[in-house]
């Protein structure tokens, strides 16, 4: 991969740029006061930066329609009409201003809070205007908020034109650079015939996937003759901004593999085929199988596997890990499962011993709370080779735990780990042990592409046959005697059933009275001896949960009330109704999460969401969609679209945050094509040195030269 960085650039590519670098101060209409303001505003320096602007949205000025229409669209829409007399109102900080608009249809009142004073000079009450806007119900008056006005001279409209729409902030708005300035200023750079646009991909894929040039591309999305022009310079300019980031995380997945060599797990030997053969309790499903294809072509690679596996809730995950970890022992080596808590870590010991209780394997659980007398026979047993699968939380990872040959490390919900901890794992043998990290902790698909782009990335997209979706309602909290009726139902059919109240770290005392208060009065509600309750929160001692947590597991109590802590992994299959409080106070991913715990039996399963009575509108979409659906990647493109990529786990240092076009929830086709076509030029042509892939290695040895510290990042 460094090959290439020695090569030289061609030069006349260099002077082809030398126009799109030129500073925005030599441009007409935007001069060295408008260019600094740019800079500072928008983090647009150059002529290429201001090209790269683009607008968000645009408006078909060839459609005028009556005030009447407006009022009826309920969207942005055109209306020619005259501005009547503008009248300011309020104080310094709190001024307004107001006027109305009148075309033979009728009057809508306009309104303006901010920009006040400028408005008040520059509009000419009397004349004739085109108005942009949306009517809008504001103080139980229908009116337009902040309208866009633009003066007809001469009775002349544009016909036909398809006027950009550029984001700006108020600053650049006071100087001139309304999105009708920064147009002006794009109208005049795109009519310089120095203008050279640079194309950035190979002129085989461009022909190939239909993707129009570069600079036709750059041309059309500043000035569309057609919503067809849009759409095409559109999806150019997309493909290549996906293009470009994926070839960032590929060169980078590249250059790990290349620097650190894995085991290679040749055999798939007598452990793996009798358990297949004899002991599975039931056929894999179609995503399982696939997904252990997955693994076992990593694992013989010769390279470290680096992966991620996604699958919902229930989508049985622990199989799929108990599997590669038979891989891992029939070549000689041990694997290790880590879990976030001591009941999930407790949880896969249990259901990994009894799956692979007829195979003579050594597998063990080390957990916070082990004795140091269990404690040493475990590290013995684990250092001499005699343990083959090791079970544990992040007691796992201390020193003092070591292995003969781990050669394949499991990570479970690794979203709770963090990346110093998976580090560790790493250094437990002298060279990496593969890596398999699972969550589900669904993410879309854009989302994991872009944010874990360097993982491979496998995806469990079925769930076992026969499951029954649950069964979702809302219901507010002055229905609480409601609640309580279906709950008595429930248990008189022999259910369990799962109260669960929200965990918020800065006020535990607070939530811990809410949890107590609603135990009261479940169990005044739900009396002994005829009904029996758990009770478990993050305040108890491990081994008080536990046992609290096993009663409930044997079925000796009938509710559970809890706090989040049983959100991960528990498995109780008669529990099949989830309570949850407060689930306002939850976001999307979480209560999916929760919900997760029930349907996992034969029984229909119900999940009831109680909250206050009144909601923001956030909350409501939230309830709304947890009772439309139960699909976890559904719920997370919603969870994307609420909060946006970066309020995601994770996100945050992801950098993706630099989008200019692509959208990364409606954009996944595009998405997936790019990281494709990306793949698939690297594995013909590892070191772009073919002609054909001039312009992608131009832009790999830019990349290449801003993230030095590439080789150090895991
Ligand atoms: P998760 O992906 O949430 O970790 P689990 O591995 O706990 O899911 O599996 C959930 C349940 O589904 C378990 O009871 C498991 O035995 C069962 N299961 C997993 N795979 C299958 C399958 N192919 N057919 C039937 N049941 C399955
Ligand atoms: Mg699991």
């Amino acid at each position: 991969m460094r090959l290439f960085l020695f090569l030289p650039i061609q030069g006349s590519l260099l002077v082809l740029t030398s126009f799109l670098n030129n500073s925005l101060e030599f441009i007409k209409g935007a001069g060295t006061v408008k260019a600094e303001l740019l800079a500072a505003e928008l983090g647009i320096r150059t002529v290429g930066d201001m090209l790269e602007h683009y607008p968000f949205r645009y408006v078909d000025r060839s459609q005028i329609m009556t005030l009447a229409d407006l009022r009826s669209l309920n969207d942005f829409g055109q209306v020619r009409g005259i501005l009547g007399p503008l009248r300011e109102e309020g104080t310094n900080v709190k001024k307004r201003l107001r006027g109305s608009f009148t075309d033979s249809t009728g009057s809508i009142e306009l309104i303006w809070f901010k920009g006040v004073k400028w408005m008040k000079e520059n509009l000419l009450p009397g004349n004739e205007y085109m108005l942009y806007g949306k009517v809008t119900n504001f103080m139980s008056n229908l009116n337009v908020v902040h309208p866009e006005l633009e003066r007809i001279i001469d009775s002349r409209i544009p016909q036909g034109y398809l006027q950009p729409i550029y984001s700006t902030t108020e600053k650049l708005t006071k100087r001139g650079l309304s999105s009708k300035g920064i147009e002006k200023i794009i109208e005049n750079i795109i009519s310089r015939p120095e203008l050279a646009v640079e194309e950035t991909l190979p002129d085989y894929l461009r022909e190939s996937l239909v993707l129009v040039p570069k600079k036709k591309a750059i041309i059309d999305i500043h000035r569309p003759k057609s919503q067809a022009d849009i759409n095409q310079a559109s999806r150019r300019l997309k493909f290549e901004e996906l293009f470009y980031i994926q070839l960032e995380l590929l060169l980078k997945k590249e250059l790990r593999s290349k620097q650190v060599s894995g085991f290679t797990f040749e055999n798939v030997g007598d452990y793996f085929n009798t358990f297949y053969e004899k002991h599975l309790p039931f056929e894999l499903t179609n995503a399982q199988k696939r997904v252990l294809r997955e693994v076992r072509r990593d694992m013989k690679s010769g390279t470290q596997m680096n992966r991620l596996l996604q699958g919902d809730v229930g989508s049985g995950k622990t199989i799929v890990a108990a599997l590669a970890a038979l891989i891992a022992i029939d070549n000689g080596f041990q694997a290790c499962i880590m879990a976030p808590t001591e009941i999930l870590a407790g949880q896969h010991y249990q259901t990994i011993s009894e799956l692979l209780g007829e195979m003579n394997i050594k597998i063990d659980l080390l957990t916070g709370s082990v004795k140091t007398k269990r404690r040493r026979e475990i590290d013995e047993a684990c250092t001499s080779g005699e343990l083959h699968i090791l079970i544990g939380t992040h007691a796992l990872l201390e020193d003092k735990v070591t292995f003969k040959n781990l050669g394949l490390a499991i990570i479970d919900e690794q979203h709770r780990f963090g990346v110093a901890q998976r580090a560790k794992l790493w250094k437990k043998n002298t060279r990496p042990p593969h890596i398999l990290v699972m969550t589900a902790t669904p993410i879309p698909r854009t989302l994991s592409m872009t944010l874990y782009g360097d993982l491979d990335v496998s995806v469990i997209d079925e769930l076992p046959p026969g499951r029954k979706d649950v069964q979702t309602m809302h219901v507010k909290d002055n229905a609480r005697l409601r609640i309580f009726g279906f709950m008595e139902d429930q248990i008189r059919r022999g259910r369990q059933i799962y109260v669960v109240y929200p965990l918020i770290e800065e006020s535990k005392v607070l939530d811990l009275k809410d949890l107590m208060d609603g135990y009261e009065s479940i169990a005044r509600r739900f009396p002994t001896p005829k009904y029996q309750i758990s009770i478990v929160h993050g305040r108890m001692k491990p081994a008080d949960k536990d046992f609290e947590m096993n009663r409930f597991v044997k079925g000796e109590t009938q509710i559970m009330v809890a706090t989040t802590v049983i959100e991960v992994g528990v498995n109780v299959p008669n529990a099949s109704v989830m309570i949850i409080e407060s689930a306002q106070r939850f976001g999307l991913s979480q209560l999916h999460q929760l919900r997760g715990r029930v349907g996992r039996g034969a029984e229909q399963s119900y999940c009831v969401l109680a909250t206050d009575v009144k909601l923001s509108s956030e909350a409501r979409l939230r309830m709304k969609t947890m009772c439309e659906t139960n699909d976890g990647f559904r719920i997370a493109e919603v969870d994307l679209n609420l909060r946006g990529p970066g309020d995601l786990m994770g996100t945050q240092q992801s950098g993706i945050v630099g989008l200019k076009l692509a959208d990364l929830v409606t954009d996944v086709k595009v998405l997936q094509y790019a990281r494709n076509t990306v793949m698939d030029i690297l594995e013909e042509d590892p070191n772009l040195k073919l002609e054909k892939h001039l312009p992608v290695r131009k832009k790999a040895i830019d990349i290449m030269k801003n993230k030095p510290n590439w080789s150090r990042i895991s």
